[in-house]
């Protein structure tokens, strides 16, 4: 049985943290939110009052939070991991974050001496819930090595990306990817059905033909045509508006550091700006269909 320190008992912390009681092992897990707190002590997870007692005497230390600030505030201070931890402790973060955070999370734990690796995830609430989690693991090999070990309860798979920040990058890239299938998926959808195409057939014909993607398989944002699209449950979020908007900024942010043109990430952004300009923020990211329908509805 191995110890662990978890900070962020949300969406995701929740399920993830469940998983490694059921697996056996201890949780200390630390949250602001007493509802997130109630939730995760009815899985078993040990609430503590502290960051501190979730760092002391664990064998690993997660985050998982909502953004790059969340993880700063937590590692800083004299109240927080950085302080808490010793050589021995492996330092995990899971959310998704920017690219600089991630480096000053490896920086400021190689400095002091202690073990970092970013090791985002994909697979949303459900792969949460159901162990199948994809993680993206960066960072010294040692440590890699390490993490891999300890993610095995919460895990479908894990790849080893690479040197530290490599992780976050697959991440931050993958769900670039994503969010332009997801347009593509949306314009094709809205166009052939106006073309007098039934939404069904045509999802079949595009899913053995080259339109084929993960958000057109997946999140198909057109009623009656597959169960896992939000479309069928009122565009309540399996995947919200406004963290989308998050992970699309998070590519923009990285191509403007590293000069890649992004033109299509672009215009991801301004949809999902858009929704969240109408209050819509809360929704599934699926709702751009909404952007491109000839009446702006769905
Ligand atoms: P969430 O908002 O449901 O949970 C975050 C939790 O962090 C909340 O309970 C909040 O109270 C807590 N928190 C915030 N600041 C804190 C602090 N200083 N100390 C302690 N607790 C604090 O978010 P989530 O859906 O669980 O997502 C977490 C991360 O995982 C995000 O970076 C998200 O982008 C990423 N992610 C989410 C999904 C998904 O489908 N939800 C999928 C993959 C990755």
């Amino acid at each position: 049985m191995a110890v662990y320190g978890w900070i962020g008992l949300g969406n995701m912390g929740g399920p993830m943290t469940a998983n490694l009681v059921e697996a056996g092992h201890q949780v200390k897990g630390f949250d602001l939110d007493p509802a997130a707190c109630d939730a995760a002590k009815a899985q078993g997870v040990e609430i503590v009052g502290s960051i501190a007692e979730a760092v002391q005497g664990s064998d690993a230390v997660f985050t998982m939070l909502p953004k790059g600030e969340h993880v700063r505030s937590v590692y800083e201070g004299d109240a927080g991991i950085w302080a808490h931890a010793t050589a021995q402790t492996l330092l995990l973060d899971s959310s998704t974050v920017d690219i600089e955070t991630s480096r000053f999370c490896h920086e400021g734990s190689l400095e002091r001496g202690l073990k970092f690796v970013d090791a985002p995830v994909s697979g949303g609430i459900s792969g949460a819930a159901a162990a199948t989690l994809a993680f993206m693991v960066g960072g010294l090999p040692e440590h890699t090595a390490e993490a891999v070990e300890h993610i095995k309860p919460l895990a479908g798979k894990t790849i080893v990306a690479g040197g530290a920040t490599s992780g976050i990058a697959a991440k931050i890239c993958n769900n670039m990817m994503l969010f332009i299938d997801l347009m593509a998926s949306a314009e094709g959808s809205q166009l052939a059905q106006k073309l007098g195409l039934d939404p069904k057939v045509f999802w079949e014909i595009a899913s053995v033909s080259s339109g084929r993607s993960w958000a057109q398989q997946t999140w198909y944002p057109v009623p009656g045509v597959i169960e896992t699209s939000a479309a069928d449950n009122n565009f309540d979020a399996t995947f919200r508006v406004d963290l989308a908007r998050k992970d699309i900024g998070l590519a923009l942010d990285a191509g403007v550091m590293t000069g890649v043109k992004l033109p299509a990430a672009a215009l991801a952004r301004e949809h999902f700006d858009a929704l969240i300009a109408e209050g819509l923020g809360a929704k599934d990211c699926s709702l751009i269909v909404k952007n491109v329908s000839p009446d702006g509805t769905v």
